[in-house]
């Protein structure tokens, strides 16, 4: 089978490629390892009375049934509204949002005992101006953890405890130990502004709202990359096709992991950037509830943890007609308490919500646990800038392999790498830029849609 362009991943950034593709006339296949689609916009819908879970595939038509919550395990948030492209889906396709309050948790000591917030954001601020401004009087990168041991400046028991806990509280939007970020590069991204909004009927209608008219091919990872002649061979577990270019949009995880193989393989400054930049992890388990029971000031909570490997914070952060508290779990936490079952995390979960509250919370209805390190089709949950990297790897691997190789993806953008915005401008210009280069392909011409 032969078409103008393949796109690899039915994620945000796959599926926004493939759109930009359509709609300038292109004809163009999408190949997905999954059996659904969205990628780490991923919102299975558990069933109150049964338990019971279900996920969507490809169906934008799929309706939500009564008694069903739908549960974010991957994206919740749009992070900044103002000039984000996914708000401005979310108004286009009438996708209702709510009002998102993740930037102001109430932290709970070791003690149990809650600390002032502004002063502990404070506190936190001016040590990571002062850690950054000695790891740039530095004469080469460190940790941002060895950067802030070295800055802080409180010797008082409780103070520290209170730095701490802001730290795990960075550690947790990461999504990774603050002991693998860079100290001078970690936060080069460009922050929205307007506040962040979350779906209460799930983040996945989003990318079912691109879906239309594509042609996705669902179960099907791609294992090969070839060049052929003047075509791109594309193979997966069970066919080929063979495309004038193909868009890649998969995972940075299952880059750096060499599930696919490349024909004639990618340059060497692509694989540097590949294993230079970190992939990191952050996990939810979602406790959904009859009703909800615990007051509204505890909805975002950052608690200090009592043993290692605990969890270090949770939050209600969809509004759904059934209330779901998510517990957080980050960088090597997350990674170890992945090998543990549901139902003992589920207790974990459980223990930290009433040890906050100092009363036993109830049996939660349902629970839905992620795992996104061990899912072969993600291998993490988002990239970060690790010690002796600087943000230009993202921009070396967004670089085309002109004019047949194209990539796109949450690691492509330099700008907003890690979210949902970045993955989707990344697709949208990597479309543009296949685009560009057709005169460039030999015998290319442009075909019609298949469907
Ligand atoms: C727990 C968690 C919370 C997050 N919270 C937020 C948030 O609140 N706000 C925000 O903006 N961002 C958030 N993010 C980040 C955001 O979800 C991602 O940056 C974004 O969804 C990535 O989109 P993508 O298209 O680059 O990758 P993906 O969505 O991962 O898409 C890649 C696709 O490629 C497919 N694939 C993999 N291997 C193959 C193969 N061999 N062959 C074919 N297909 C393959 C995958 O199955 C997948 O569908 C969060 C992520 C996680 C995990």
């Amino acid at each position: 089978m032969d078409v103008g362009y393949v796109v690899i991943g039915a994620g945000m950034a796959g599926l926004a490629t493939a759109r930009a593709l359509a709609d300038a006339g292109r004809d163009a296949v999408v190949v997905e390892a999954r059996g659904r689609i969205g990628g780490r916009v991923y919102t299975p819908r558990i069933d109150r009375d049964s338990g019971r879970i279900s996920t969507i595939g490809a169906d934008p038509m799929w309706a939500d049934g009564a008694g069903q919550t739908p549960v974010d395990l991957g994206a919740s948030w749009i992070h900044g509204i103002t000039g984000n492209p996914i708000a401005e889906l979310a108004r286009q396709y009438s996708i209702a949002t709510a009002p998102g309050k993740n930037r102001e948790p109430t932290f709970i000591g070791p003690d149990g005992a809650r600390l002032p917030r502004k002063k502990l954001v404070g506190t936190l601020d001016r040590t990571l101006d002062r850690a950054a401004t000695l790891a740039w009087a530095e004469p080469s990168d460190l940790s941002l953890s060895d950067a802030i041991a070295r800055v802080r400046k409180t010797r008082d028991h409780r103070k520290g405890a209170a730095l701490d806990l802001g730290l795990s509280w960075l550690s947790l939007i990461m999504g990774t130990d603050i002991d693998t970020l860079s100290a001078r590069h970690w936060d080069q991204d460009d922050e929205l502004g307007g506040g962040d909004v979350v779906f209460p009927g799930g983040y996945d209608h989003i990318p079912r709202a691109l879906v239309n008219d594509l042609d996705i091919w669902l179960d099907s990872p791609v294992t090969e990359i070839a060049r052929d002649g003047e075509h791109v061979r594309i193979t997966t577990d069970s066919r080929t096709v063979s495309a004038d270019a193909v868009i890649v949009t998969v995972p940075l995880g299952v880059l750096k992991a060499r599930t696919i193989s490349f024909v004639p393989d990618l340059p060497d400054k692509k694989w540097a950037a590949v294993d230079r930049l970190g992939v990191g992890l952050l996990n939810k388990i979602a406790l959904v509830f009859a009703e909800r029971f615990w007051p509204r000031q505890l909805e975002q909570v950052v608690v200090a943890p009592q043993r290692e490997p605990d969890i270090t914070g949770f939050s209600c952060v969809q509004t759904t007609e059934h209330p779901v508290l998510l517990a957080w779990l980050a960088g090597r936490t997350a990674r170890l308490l992945e090998a543990r079952s549901d139902s003992e995390l589920a207790d974990m979960a459980i223990h930290t919500v009433s040890r906050t509250l100092g009363r036993p919370a109830p049996d939660p209805a349902g629970v839905l646990v992620s795992r996104w390190a061990s899912d072969p089709h993600s291998m993490g949950s988002y990239s970060y800038i690790p010690v002796g990297a600087t943000g230009r790897e993202y921009d070396h691997l967004a670089e085309p392999i002109r004019p047949w190789l194209y990539f796109a993806g949450e690691a492509c953008h330099r700008a907003h790498p890690g979210t949902v915005h970045g993955a989707y401008l990344s697709g949208q210009e990597a479309a543009a830029a296949a685009m560009a280069d057709e005169p460039d392909r030999p015998g290319y011409t442009i075909s019609p849609r298949l469907t």
